[in-house]
């Protein structure tokens, strides 16, 4: 089968033919209809420290997948040849305290497709049963791709209550903008995205009924005023790993507000703490998606109208991958999804 892998320690992913992974008896093989691009595949791609750190030689990137069930291990149950599914990336251990109390999303042990383990970028892929999620008619192979990302769009959103609540986004990349799509599905009354980058604003704006805000141009404190906001967010959603975005949301903060944070700062950055505590805000970390928690109330909302198609702005055949890594690259995309046929 054709993959895509990260066959050489360089800038570059390259096409190279692979054996059909085998299957156990836990096991199905996936045949891969579309995929999503994400920025994991451009920190491989560009071999970064992280990646070079993190990722075995070898490896057939990628795991953002849509596809069909073509084979079952013979302990597989209630899954059927045919059936079109996503499926969820982190392959969790069963062995850890969070694992056994249900918190699959929290295992320490788990080891993630395409970034440990053989991944999506592939004709084909071996997936455990247990990390398959079947795709409803309503939602098509090209958004069945990206539901990894707003699976993370949603855990982030769904982290705090939000109906009637003005809700901050910094970061408008294509899961800050998911996030604010999905903030507006389910009742927050204003939803401010901001970013420094014109094009995902622009972006953002077309996604969902959003105010998009550019910091480095305009005052988000004139912006509060404009939409009567007098006492700041109720809900913040850091999605940019950006410390000015970061001090800037807990300025901007009601008292005893609520923030999650989804973007991963590079390194050690400076917090002022006592802001933090003086406003009483709660901070929570969130890591990929509740497993399948978040999958179920994703879908749910596909079924009932959250509709974020136009996050996809960029299809390619996979034979035009280096096109595709170069418009992900280049910042001023939102999502990428490459056709396997
Ligand atoms: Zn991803």
């Amino acid at each position: 089968m054709k993959a895509l892998v990260k066959s050489r320690a360089e800038v570059g992913l390259w096409v190279e033919e692979r054996p059909v992974p085998d299957i156990g008896p836990e096991d199905v093989l996936i045949k891969v209809r579309k995929t999503g691009i994400c920025g994991t595949d451009i920190h491989i791609w560009n071999w970064d420290d992280w990646a070079a750190r993190t990722v075995p030689g070898g490896l057939v990137t990628g795991h953002e997948f849509a596809g069909e069930i073509v084979a079952m291990g013979s302990r597989v149950q209630g899954l059927a040849i045919g059936q079109r599914c996503s499926g969820e990336g982190h392959l969790i251990g069963k062995l850890s305290r969070q694992s056994r109390a249900g918190k699959f999303h929290l295992d320490p042990a788990t080891r993630g497709i395409g970034v440990n383990e053989q991944g999506a970028f592939a004709e084909y892929l071996r997936l455990p049963a247990f990390n398959v999620v079947p795709l409803p008619d309503e939602v098509d192979d090209e958004i069945g791709a990206i539901l990894d990302p707003l699976g993370n769009a949603v855990h982030t959103a769904l982290s705090f209550d939000l109906v009637g609540e003005d809700v901050l986004i910094t970061g408008a990349g294509p899961m800050g903008i998911m996030a604010a799509a999905v903030a507006r599905h389910v009742g927050a009354r204003h939803v401010v995205i901001t970013d420094v980058n014109a094009a995902r604003l622009a972006l953002a704006a077309e996604v969902a009924d959003v105010t998009p805000v550019n910091v480095a141009v305009e005052d988000l404190r004139a912006v509060m005023v404009r939409l009567k906001m007098t006492e700041g967010f109720d809900v913040g959603m850091e999605m940019s790993g950006n410390q000015a975005a970061l001090d800037q949301m807990i300025e901007a903060m009601v008292m005893g507000g609520r923030i999650a944070m989804l973007g991963i700062p590079p390194g050690k950055s400076p917090v002022d703490w006592s802001r933090i505590v003086f406003k009483a805000l709660t901070i929570k970390g969130v890591y990929g998606r509740e497993i399948f928690e978040t999958w179920y109330k994703m879908i749910a909302m596909l079924e009932n109208g959250l509709d974020v198609r136009k996050v996809i702005t960029h299809r390619f055949g996979v034979g035009q991958f280096e096109e595709a890594f170069e418009v992900m690259r280049s910042g001023q995309s939102g999502k990428v999804v490459l056709d396997w046929g």
